[in-house]
């Protein structure tokens, strides 16, 4: 096997595209492209964003090994389709195929959840443990789980929506159908949108300066918000942290794992939110299996999915998908 792969990170705002060495972890080079939500544009943006990684790193296609893909959204592993990605707006694109064709190295697709915890188990802060969950909070919530060493991906291939732990009988309404979701509380999209909600009743707030024209509230500026002692931003990142600990003292009273990792974007930019949601999750987990459980965060930050990503086609040489 050649020692560099490409690892791309589909989300829901941009494409991250990485020329990995697999023996070390090293990323050589990374292109990143913004997400344009639609079947056809998604092949696309991906060809251009690898093309560019690549001329990047000064390395040509013949000195790779493979391509791997975590998308957000459900995958068929064994075929290498993005079923569905919400997010993105993408069903049945067939991606294997196409990028194959184009590249001619073996293309892998994983779930990116899944794929950035293959990053932190191979290379990150879950390197020497069996049983573990990483869980990311960002545009939702979701979780990969570790069990014996290996991903656990249940009975249809979907295990770890944390997001969908309902922590609110009859609550907000979740992007699922669902009532009550940990995801409509506790995401950056919940969090954005109580903040601006509470800026239409005409709270006031230090954010109304800080977000871009696009009105959009990105995880710097409640970071910045902060630093400012905003009375809104603090209330709604503590009562986020609250229903985050009540999900992830749950996990640990049911799993029992030696560790915890939190990451995704409002977790690595928002010092606080971090720390008060650990405060909280010991305080609220039993006392047992809480004393037992480290809690940290990713070591590869926003790099773990483009990382486990081209670690897919060694991780599946292992572990059949
Ligand atoms: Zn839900």
């Amino acid at each position: 096997m050649k020692k560099y792969s490409i690892g791309i990170d589909l989300g829901g705002t941009k494409i991250l595209a990485g020329v990995i060495d697999t023996e070390t972890g090293e990323i050589v080079a990374f292109a990143k492209k913004k997400t344009q939500k639609d079947n056809e544009s998604i092949p696309d943006k991906i060809i251009q964003c690898v093309e560019k990684a690549l001329a990047e790193a000064e390395i040509p296609i013949s000195q790779i090994s493979s391509l791997g893909i975590g998308a957000a959204g459900q995958v068929d592993r064994e075929n290498g389709i993005l079923i569905a990605a919400p997010n993105l707006d993408c069903y049945d694109v067939e991606l294997r195929k196409i990028l194959e064709s184009k590249f001619k190295v073996p293309v892998f697709v994983g779930n990116d959840v899944e794929v950035a915890t293959i990053g932190e188990i191979t290379f990150g802060n879950g390197v020497g443990y069996k049983n573990l969950v990483c869980i990311f909070v960002g545009t939702g919530v979701g979780s990969g789980i570790v069990c014996n060493g290996r991903i656990y991906s249940g009975a249809t291939g979907t295990a770890g929506e944390i997001g969908h732990i309902i922590v609110h009988s009859g609550g907000r309404q979740c992007g699922c159908g669902e009532h009550g979701c940990l995801e409509a509380y506790a995401s950056r999209t919940a969090i954005e949108k109580k903040i601006t909600g509470a800026l239409k009743k005409g709270q006031k707030s230090v954010i109304s300066n800080l977000m871009d024209d696009s009105g959009r509230i990105k995880s710097r500026h409640i970071q910045r918000a902060l630093e400012l002692n905003d009375d809104l931003v603090f209330s709604t990142v503590t009562q986020a942290s609250e229903y985050l600990s009540c999900g992830i003292a749950s996990v640990i009273n049911f799993f029992n794992p030696e560790l915890i990792i939190i990451g995704g974007g409002l977790i690595e930019a928002v010092d606080f939110f971090y720390e008060m949601t650990v405060k909280k999750t010991q305080a609220k987990a039993l006392g047992v299996p809480s004393a037992g459980t480290q809690i940290t965060r990713t070591k590869l930050k926003d790099y773990s999915g483009i990382v486990g990503a081209a670690l897919l086609e060694k991780y599946y040489a292992s572990n059949k998908p």
